[in-house]
């Protein structure tokens, strides 16, 4: 059975790429079967996972998208990058933006990407969405064709306090599209354990969202260390599998697996 996870928040820099590399990358060294999907015209995704310009691909998710709502068949080895850790990317480009312009008079305008996420099931055990920082019809898109919705968040006051906004969005779209989507649970990330505020941070959380979702027990430490990753275009276990960062994140991994 595949399982299909958003990796959702607006806000940008809360880590949902880092998240979707390593989170990925740990179910692959689990021996899972894994896709994940770019689909944020940013294209940072791609380029974490070595694309360098994402632009320059012949296909990407945009196209394949455009192929859908043009009612065309969609063949799944279309645009598929394996990466050398043994993870399947569908990249994205900033070609995206334009199909969220064609969406808005597509039918079912909705249910575009989920559409692909439906043929790739049998191939994978589980398939990562890496959603864009917007909750625009790209962003519905990507909830509606989840399973579950994990949501990174930033060890800091302020993006805790703008989760509300999110979660409406994610009560939206179970009510009008995707009535069996649930919280795979909140990650809260770039934790600077020694701090007070930290501590702090961490019963807002509790306080505000506890009742409602889960939040996972693994926190991800900040560690400059994460972010060479991108620009090395592998994962923090490639980089250093005894790194705290790879260490949380293989704990992660062990609990959404657990989830199953
Ligand atoms: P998003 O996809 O939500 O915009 P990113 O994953 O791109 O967020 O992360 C934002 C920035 O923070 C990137 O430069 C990334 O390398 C860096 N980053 C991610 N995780 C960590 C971490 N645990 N510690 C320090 N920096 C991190
Ligand atoms: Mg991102």
């Amino acid at each position: 059975m595949c399982k299909v996870i958003a990796i959702c928040n607006q806000k940008g820099g809360v880590s949902k790429t880092t998240t979707t590399v390593n989170l990925g990358v740990g179910l692959v060294r689990e021996g899972k079967k894994v896709l994940v999907i770019d689909a944020d015209p940013q294209g940072n995704l791609s380029q974490s996972l070595g694309i360098m310009n994402p632009d320059e691909l012949d296909v990407a998710l945009p196209d394949i998208m455009e192929q859908i709502i043009m009612d065309k068949d969609v063949d799944v080895t279309e645009g598929i990058v394996q990466h050398e850790e043994g993870l399947d990317l569908m990249p994205c480009n900033i070609n995206l933006s334009g199909v969220d312009v064609s969406l808005v008079n597509a039918m079912s305008r909705e249910f575009v990407l989920k559409t692909y996420v439906e043929s790739m099931r049998e191939f994978y055990d589980y398939i990562l969405i890496d959603c864009m920082p917007s909750l625009g019809m790209i962003a519905v898109n990507s909830l509606t064709a989840a399973d579950s919705v994990l949501i990174p968040v930033q060890a800091a006051y302020l993006p805790v306090k703008g989760l509300e906004q999110l979660i409406t969005t994610i009560c939206r779209v179970k009510k009008h599209l995707n009535p069996s989507i649930r919280f795979e649970g909140i990650l809260i990330s770039m934790l600077n354990a020694r701090t007070n505020y930290a501590k702090d941070i961490m019963e807002l959380i509790n306080e505000y969202y506890g009742d409602s979702i889960p939040i996972f027990e693994s926190k991800i430490p900040f560690s400059v260390k994460a972010s060479e990753t991108s620009a090395a275009g592998v994962s923090i276990f490639s980089l250093d599998k005894k790194h705290p960062v790879a260490k949380a994140y293989e704990e992660l991994t062990k609990e959404v697996i657990a989830h199953e």
